[in-house]
């Protein structure tokens, strides 16, 4: 065993040599230690205003589903463990895999046939892109290879992604001049409007030429600004998309597994896309691993090209000991009546959230599924509103002009209702 080392050596080293996500270096704030995570809760190495457990409102970003260390992710953990922890997967194949690849295609929407095992949200969307582009090429439309999608949207960081996330004011409006240029329609309006509607398809009949796909988050747009928009908006896509021969692509990383009140967000429209990406909740939060699924049209389109494959394959793909676990969540998540879990919790959010809408400098107060979002007049400070969740003795990960919780399904009913407290407490302070 290293020598242990102390809570105060362990943030210094931090802060000289780890980056953040979307920090400066050196650090800037400085990050709680968490010692340990058991059901909702995380445990700090030192307490922090008073608190040495938080109950973590964030799910650690959408994907904590089950809450921490959980007896049959653990076990499956273990026993794939013992097995093999990974294997290359050129020309090698493994139970973990084929059962988890079978499962999505089981529990996703109709045609969705064939699924890639990515590391990560941000590869499964590359690869989600790449599948689009190439499937015109080898069909002889090789001039379709932009993407259209709609402003307020956030589907990764790396380049592709990128290109493809709300342009303004959000993270990467850095990079504008360099990325691919796409096309954007304006941001959704929360209700139906048959003029935003028609719009849309005009706007993607009139680029159908150059247009691979249109991709999008169905139904809540997560880190662009925490907006939801009405589903019948999926119809209009689906519609024109079709009418203009161009893909649909849903990115389902935040929303997939049930958080939205569906399995899949897109079942609040009855409309299934050609490509899917999924990621997130997938492993519970236990490991990194996404996938993205495919129709057979999209498939074998890509198989009668001049080269006929999908030049994709990362070192880790299908990584047994996350799909193992992937395997356990969904099955943990399925064997249960979840439905009724996330309903519990968007009434929890919902009662324990009205009070926020009366606070001064709150904009908007909105819950859907197990997702609640308060929305102020100006930019959140971060300081304030950290720590006055934590004096409340709960997680929460602010930004821009949102305080937001998503909380673990298995989250009780007093913890949800220390978590609204706290969220109404960071929107009081910030
Ligand atoms: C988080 C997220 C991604 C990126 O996933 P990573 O695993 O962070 O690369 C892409 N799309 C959506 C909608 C997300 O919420």
């Amino acid at each position: 065993m290293p020598e242990p080392l102390t809570p105060a050596e362990l943030l210094r080293l931090d802060r000289e040599h780890v980056w953040h996500p979307y920090g400066p270096m050196p650090g800037r704030a400085e990050p709680l230690l968490v010692e340990s995570a058991s059901g909702v809760r995380l445990r700090l190495a030192e307490p922090a205003h008073g608190r040495s457990e938080l109950i973590d409102g964030m799910s650690s970003w959408w994907s904590a589903i089950h809450g921490y260390n959980h007896p049959a992710l653990n076990e499956a953990a273990r026993g794939q463990l013992d097995r093999m922890s990974h294997v290359m997967f050129g020309g090698l194949t493994h139970e973990p895999a084929v059962r988890l690849a079978a499962k999505l295609v089981e529990i996703t929407p109709e045609p969705l046939r064939h699924v890639f095992l990515a590391d990560s949200g941000s590869v499964s969307v590359e690869v989600a892109v790449k599948m689009c582009l190439q499937h015109w090429r080898s069909v002889g439309r090789p001039a379709k290879q932009r993407l259209l999608t709609w402003r307020g949207g956030y589907h990764g960081d790396t380049w592709q992604p990128m290109s493809v996330c709300d342009p303004e004011g959000g993270m990467h409006e850095l990079w504008q001049g360099a990325l691919p240029r796409q096309i954007f329609a304006d941001a959704p309006p929360a209700e139906y409007d048959e003029t935003y509607a028609a719009r849309l398809g005009d706007l993607i009949a009139r680029h159908a030429d150059e247009l691979a796909a249109v991709i999008v988050e169905p139904v809540v747009q997560g880190a662009g600004g925490m907006r939801f928009h009405s589903p019948a908006y999926l119809r209009v896509l689906r519609e024109a998309c079709d009418a203009h021969d161009v893909l649909l692509i849903f990115d389902e990383i935040a929303t997939g597994f049930g958080r939205t009140g569906t399995l899949f967000a897109s079942e609040h429209a009855g409309v299934s896309p050609d490509v899917l990406c999924v990621g997130k909740a997938l492993t519970g939060g236990y490991l990194t691993m996404a996938a993205t699924l495919c129709t057979s049209r999209v498939a074998d389109g890509i198989s009668r090209g001049e080269v006929p494959v999908l030049a994709h394959g990362p070192t880790f793909m299908g990584n047994p000991l996350a799909a193992a676990v992937a395997c356990a969540s969904i099955d943990l998540l399925l064997g249960q009546d979840w439905q009724v879990e996330v309903k519990r919790l968007e009434s929890g959010l919902r009662e324990g959230l009205v009070r926020a809408a009366e606070l001064p400098g709150v904009r908007e107060v909105r819950v859907l599924g197990a997702i609640g979002v308060v929305q102020l007049d100006h930019d959140v400070d971060m300081t304030a509103a950290t720590r006055a969740a934590v004096r409340e003795g709960v997680w929460l990960r602010p930004f821009r002009d949102l305080i937001y919780t998503m909380p673990p399904y298995v989250t009780g009913d007093e913890d949800l209702a220390r978590i609204t407290r706290a969220v109404c407490a960071a929107a009081s302070a910030a």
